[in-house]
């Protein structure tokens, strides 16, 4: 069996031993002669397994008790309504920052609902750095500040959080989550869609503090309404249920074979290091993003010449690493090294960026 090196940004790789749990479960799950694909959401077995899910994601990420766990559909994109509609109840008015195209997405949904300030963006340069924020442009009575934390596109996180005071701080966290520690507590909302480092798409998890649920907008949906989905324990209608259980899978190995997220970032770390000193030292490859904010998931690079990055992607993709070339806004290439590509892929992927080097030079 061969598998590639996928550097994809979304779906993306997911870890082997789950997968390979997975296929062993997938004919009879635990002796119960069904796949879980299968399984009624309203049975005491797939209720172990969404539990299950829950229980994992609130020991990794040490959610407090204040927060619900919601596991929704629509994806990260649904959420940028989702916001709006049930956290902009009181002033009306939200701040943004508007650091890549996820970001101004959310931004401009909001504005249907609400008076959204834009306090920064980072437009002017491609959105290659995150903008410096500047207080006195925040709004005091806003109901929430809004941020995309990792921008998946462009390659910039934020290293350092906005102190937004008493306004809640809302992130949309879909390339970073599970990626390092995070502090809840410090955020109202946290949302992502899984397919990048949780599991398969179609599922999209809500971290949100009870206090800022059930006051939604009168027009809101009952499915867009996070109360409705809090109360009924994500199973006001039928959950992601296979994705689900993906998630549970993905959670065990963060827990039992990578050892929590302290050491999930460490990995990271490591991995993102071997990627970003071979740029800073290569004379052909570049990359597009300021070193302060590189993101330690997706990491975007050029050559400057577009015929070159194609042969490069083309030269990649015969030899089994594939999805590098870049989004259409940047052009070039991007490495998306979430939780599961293995250190070995970056080191295997650099190798052959130098042997490129050489012979394009
Ligand atoms: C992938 C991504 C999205 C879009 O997610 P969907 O699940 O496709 O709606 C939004 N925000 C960020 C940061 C992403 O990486």
């Amino acid at each position: 069996m061969a598998r590639v090196y996928n550097f994809a940004a979304g779906p993306s790789m997911l870890p082997e031993s789950v997968l390979a749990k997975a296929a062993a479960e997938m004919l009879d799950y635990q002796g119960s002669g069904q796949s879980v694909m299968e399984m009624s959401h309203r049975t005491k077995l797939y209720e172990t397994i969404i539990e299950g899910c829950e229980t994992l994601l609130r020991e990794v990420m040490q959610i407090p008790d204040n927060y619900k766990v919601l596991f929704l559909q629509g994806g990260a994109s649904t959420q940028f309504a989702m916001v709006p509609l049930n956290l902009m109840n009181r002033s009306g008015k939200a701040d943004y920052v508007v650091t890549g195209a996820f970001a101004n997405k959310a931004c401009q949904e909001a504005a249907r609902y609400g008076k959204v300030n834009i306090v920064a963006s980072s437009k002017d340069r491609t959105f290659s750095y995150i903008p410096k924020l500047d207080k006195s442009q925040f709004t005091p009575d806003a109901d929430y500040f809004y941020i995309c934390m990792n921008n998946t596109i462009y390659g910039t996180v934020y290293h350092e959080l906005p102190d937004t005071g008493s306004v809640p701080l809302v992130a949309d966290v879909s390339s970073c989550i599970l990626s390092q520690p995070i502090d809840v507590s410090k955020f109202g909302l946290l949302f992502a869609g899984a397919q990048k480092n949780m599991g398969p798409a179609g599922l999209t998890v809500v971290i949100v503090r009870e206090d800022l649920i059930g006051n939604p907008q009168q027009i809101t949906p009952t499915m867009l309404n996070y109360a409705i989905h809090a109360e009924n324990g994500s199973m006001y209608n039928t959950p992601p249920t296979y994705s689900i259980y993906i998630c549970k899978l993905v959670l065990e190995w963060i827990k039992n074979e990578i050892g929590g997220l302290e050491k999930m970032k460490e990995r990271n770390e490591r991995k993102a290091k071997v990627f970003y000193d071979f740029l800073d030292r290569s004379k052909l490859f570049k990359g597009t993003v300021v070193p302060e904010d590189r993101s330690l998931m997706n990491a975007p690079f050029v050559t400057g010449d577009a015929e070159l990055d194609k042969k490069f992607i083309a030269e990649a993709d015969a030899a089994g690493f594939v999805s590098l070339k870049g989004h259409r806004s940047v052009g070039g290439m991007r490495a998306s090294i979430y939780n599961a590509m293995p250190l070995e892929g970056v080191e295997k992927l650099v190798a052959l960026m130098q042997k490129f080097e050489e012979e394009n030079a």
